[in-house]
């Protein structure tokens, strides 16, 4: 018999779908989320989704994510959506659309960038060049990144 792994729906929280497989937790760091929370968490990796082959999906319970704090994990998540759930009902979904400018979320690939320095670095803020494929410019120093991933 085959069985079916159901994630249990949330009563109120948030909850993000459609995750690039593997980005769950790069999106947990980038909402600022982290293990020391004290919000229930669910994080499921991998999950077969028809359209993306594979996904992943995080469930914050008690927390209504605002679009614009979401926006910023469209730099790895591209293709995520949010809903909002109170009362098990969807009161909100919306997509994730990538700001025209990151602050201190990318770190720099120029070790000599202000970015980087070791004494009173800036934050780092990066412009968006382009959306598909995803690139962005430092705004101290003009590197552009590409594989976003390996530099938050
Ligand atoms: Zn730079």
């Amino acid at each position: 018999m085959k069985k079916e792994l159901k994630v249990v729906p949330i009563t109120n929280g948030s909850v993000i779908d459609h995750i690039t497989a593997g980005q769950a937790l790069n999106v947990l760091r980038i909402l600022g989320i982290t293990t020391k929370t004290d919000a229930v968490l669910s994080v499921v990796i991998n999950v077969p989704s028809k359209v993306m082959g594979r996904k992943d999906i995080v469930k914050v319970e008690e927390l209504e994510l605002k679009p614009d704090e979401v926006d910023k994990i469209a730099l790895i998540a591209p293709n995520a959506t949010i809903n909002i759930i109170r009362d098990s009902e969807v009161i909100a979904k919306h997509r994730v659309y990538l700001p025209g400018s990151i602050e201190g979320i990318i770190r720099c690939a120029n070790p000599n960038c202000i970015s980087n320095a070791k004494r009173e670095p800036v934050i780092s803020k990066f412009v968006t060049v382009s959306e598909d494929p995803p690139r962005f410019r430092c705004f101290y120093c003009e590197r552009i990144i590409e594989e976003v991933s390996g530099y938050i």
